[in-house]
């Protein structure tokens, strides 16, 4: 059984069947389009620290005026 790339439809290496086994993200990719997924979930966690830190600083100005 062939185990294919849920975005581009390219058949997985044993390498990237590894790599979804070690990182399950739910969908089955390969490298390439593993490497993007990653990015865009690395940014996704980027800009929610980004909003929680500013909530937080805004709390803390706020509590001094
Ligand atoms: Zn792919």
């Amino acid at each position: 059984m062939n185990l294919l790339c849920s975005e581009c439809s390219v058949e997985l290496s044993k390498f990237e069947i590894q790599l979804n086994e070690l990182y399950p993200v739910g969908k089955l990719y390969c490298e390439f389009c593993q490497t993007k997924h990653e990015r865009q979930i690395i940014k996704q966690i980027a800009d929610d620290e980004a909003d929680m830190h500013n909530d937080y600083t805004r709390e803390l100005i706020g509590d001094k005026k």
